[in-house]
C-alpha cells in the first residue's frame, strides 16, 4: 500500500466514518429533506404495522398500498428513513444470475431460474419506479463485471458461467478475456472475469427517500426517531404508545439478531464503502466509463462503481462479525484502512486521488447467503438475510411481504424462499464468536491468495469451517 503517496489523511477520516450520515444521505437531504416525521407519541389502530424504514419496510408499505389503498399502514423507523444500510450501500441493484449456485443447490434448477428473473424484473422495475415518480435516484442499468483478481478465484469464475449455462441462462452470464475485462476497466489486478448484464446502479439514499416521499403522498404514516422495543403479539411496542395493528412486519435488517423471532437466522456482520475525489479523467484513463457495478469473487467482497460526478465508491466486507449492532458498524477505523488498502491495491493510477468519505453498516448475513420472506409468527412477517445483496431483492421481498398480507395468490408467494427454512445458525455466543474468528480467517486466506502466497493450514481450516458445517458460506 503505498501510503507515503497517498493525500488521504486517513487518519483524521477514520476518526469519523460513524460520525456522520453517508455521503449518498447527506446528498440526497440536500436536495429534499421531505416533510418531517415526528416520532409516536400515542397509540394508534391500523392494519399493518412495519418496524423499520429502509428498502423492505417501505417497499412493503408501497406494495400494500397499490394492492388496496384503504389499508391503514405505519412504519416505525428508530432513525430516520435510509439511516440504516438503505442509504448507506454500494448502490448495486444487481441481479442473482451469480448466485445460482445456492439457489440450484437450495431449491433446484426450475425455481432458482424462476427467482433470477424476478430479481431481474424488480431491477427493471426500480428503474420504471423512479422514472413514475420523479425520483432522480441515478438509476443506470449499466452491467455487473466480476474481476478475477487471484488464481484461486479462476475456477470459480468458471463454474458460475458454466453453471449459468447448464440452466440455460447463458446470455445473463459470460466469461470475459482478461483483454475484455481490461477495456471495460483497466485495472493491473484483474485478470480476466465475467459479466452479469443484469445489474443498474442506483444512488440508494435517494431512492430510500424518494420512496418516503411517495409514501407519505399515499397516506402512509411514518414515525421516525421511534424504537420499538418488542411486539405483543401484532402489536408494536414503543417508549410513547403502541400501534395495534392486525399485521406486523419485521423489515429490521440485521438488528434482527436483538429479536427472538430471527435471531438464529442471521450473523451480524460490517461492511465499509470509502469514496474518492471526483476524478472523471482518471477513470476515462482506465476505461470506466460504462457504469458497470464491478466486483472481485473474495468472501470478504470488495465492490466499485461509479458516481455522477466521476468518483468511485470502493466497499469491502473487511470489518467484523458483531453480536449487537452497535459503533463498530459504522465506526471502525480499522475496516476503513482495510478498505482504502483494497482501493489503492486495485486503482494504482488514483495514488494521489484523495479518498474524502468513509462509512459503514451492519449486512445480515444468512445461513445460506440468500434472503427468505415469510411468515415468522401468528400475523407476523418478515424479510431479511439480503447478506450484503439487498437492493433489487428488498423490492421483491416487499411485494412477497404484501401478497402474503393481503392474501393475494401470485408468482411471487409461489417463490422458492418464501416461508423457506434454512438451517439454523448456532446459538449464542457460540454464533457471534464462531462468525468473528470465522470472518478474520477469511480475510487472511483471502489476502494470502491475492498476494500469491499460501494461507497457513490453520486459516484455510477456519476459513472452510462453515461449508463444513452445512452452511453456503464462505470457500468449500
Ligand atoms: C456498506 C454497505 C454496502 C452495501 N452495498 C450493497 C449494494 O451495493 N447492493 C446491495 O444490494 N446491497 C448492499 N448492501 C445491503 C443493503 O444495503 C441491504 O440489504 C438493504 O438496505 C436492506 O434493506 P432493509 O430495509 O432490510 O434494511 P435497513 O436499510 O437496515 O433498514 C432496517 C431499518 O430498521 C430500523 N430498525 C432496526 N431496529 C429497529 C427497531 N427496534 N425499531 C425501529 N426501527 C428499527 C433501522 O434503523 C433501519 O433503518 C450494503 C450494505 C452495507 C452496510
Amino acid at each position: 500500500m503505498p501510503a507515503a503517496s497517498n493525500p488521504l489523511n486517513l487518519t483524521g477520516l477514520a476518526r469519523t466514518p460513524g460520525a456522520q450520515r453517508s455521503w449518498w444521505l447527506r446528498e440526497a437531504l440536500g436536495q429534499e429533506p421531505g416533510q418531517p416525521c415526528p416520532p409516536l407519541q400515542a397509540d394508534v389502530k391500523t392494519d399493518v404495522v412495519i418496524v423499520g424504514g429502509g428498502f423492505t419496510g417501505l417497499w412493503t408499505a408501497y406494495f400494500l398500498i397499490e394492492r388496496n389503498p384503504d389499508l391503514g399502514v405505519v412504519v416505525l423507523e428508530q432513525d430516520i428513513c435510509g439511516g440504516g444500510p438503505s442509504g448507506r450501500n454500494g448502490g448495486f441493484a444487481s441481479g442473482w444470475w451469480d448466485e445460482l449456485d445456492g439457489l440450484v443447490t437450495l431449491y433446484g434448477p426450475e425455481a432458482a431460474v424462476k427467482a433470477c428473473r424476478a430479481i431481474s424484473s424488480s431491477i427493471g422495475a426500480i428503474g420504471e419506479f423512479c422514472d413514475r415518480h420523479g425520483i432522480d435516484a441515478w438509476y443506470r442499468r449499466g452491467g455487473y463485471m466480476y474481476a478475477v483478481t487471484a488464481s484461486a478465484h479462476e475456477r470459480l469464475c468458471k463454474e458460475m458461467v458454466e453453471l449459468a449455462r447448464e440452466v440455460g441462462a447463458a446470455d445473463e452470464l459470460r466469461e470475459l478475456t482478461a483483454a475484455e475485462v481490461k477495456a471495460r476497466c483497466a485495472s493491473p489486478a484483474f485478470r480476466g472475469g465475467a459479466f452479469m448484464r443484469d445489474g443498474a446502479s442506483v444512488q440508494p439514499a435517494i431512492l430510500v427517500r424518494g420512496l418516503r416521499r411517495v409514501l407519505l403522498e399515499r397516506g402512509v404514516t411514518i414515525h421516525e426517531g421511534t424504537v420499538v422495543t418488542g411486539l405483543d403479539g401484532t402489536d408494536a411496542v414503543t417508549a410513547r404508545g403502541h400501534v395495534r395493528a392486525k399485521h406486523a412486519v419485521l423489515a429490521v435488517n440485521a438488528w434482527g439478531i436483538g429479536w427472538p423471532q430471527l435471531n438464529r437466522r442471521l450473523v451480524a456482520w460490517s461492511s465499509y464503502i470509502v469514496l474518492t475525489a471526483p476524478a472523471p479523467e482518471r477513470l476515462r484513463e482506465i476505461g470506466w466509463t460504462g457504469g458497470e457495478l464491478i466486483s472481485d469473487f473474495r468472501t470478504s467482497l470488495r465492490y466499485f462503481r461509479t458516481t455522477r460526478d466521476g468518483r468511485i465508491a470502493f466497499g469491502g466486507g473487511g470489518g467484523r462479525a458483531r453480536r449487537t449492532v452497535d459503533e463498530m458498524f459504522t465506526g471502525d477505523t480499522r475496516a476503513v484502512s482495510e478498505t482504502a488498502d483494497g482501493f489503492r491495491l486495485m486503482f494504482p493510477s488514483f495514488a494521489d486521488v484523495p479518498i474524502e468519505d468513509a462509512w459503514g453498516g451492519p449486512i445480515d448475513v444468512s445461513p445460506t447467503h440468500l434472503p427468505t420472506f415469510g411468515r415468522v409468527g401468528d400475523g407476523v412477517y418478515y424479510a431479511g438475510g439480503y447478506t450484503g445483496n439487498g437492493v433489487a431483492p428488498t423490492h421483491l421481498a416487499g411485494q412477497v411481504l404484501a401478497d402474503l398480507i393481503t392474501g393475494a395468490d401470485t408468482d411471487a408467494v409461489r417463490l422458492p424462499m418464501v416461508n423457506a427454512r434454512p438451517r439454523s445458525f448456532p446459538p449464542e455466543p457460540f454464533r457471534s464468536w464462531g462468525a468473528a474468528v470465522v470472518r478474520r480467517a477469511m480475510i487472511a486466506k483471502e489476502t494470502a491468495e491475492e498476494r500469491g502466497t499460501q494461507p497457513s493450514f490453520l486459516v484455510s481450516q477456519l476459513s472452510r469451517t462453515p461449508r463444513r458445517l452445512g452452511y453456503l458460506l464462505g470457500p468449500d
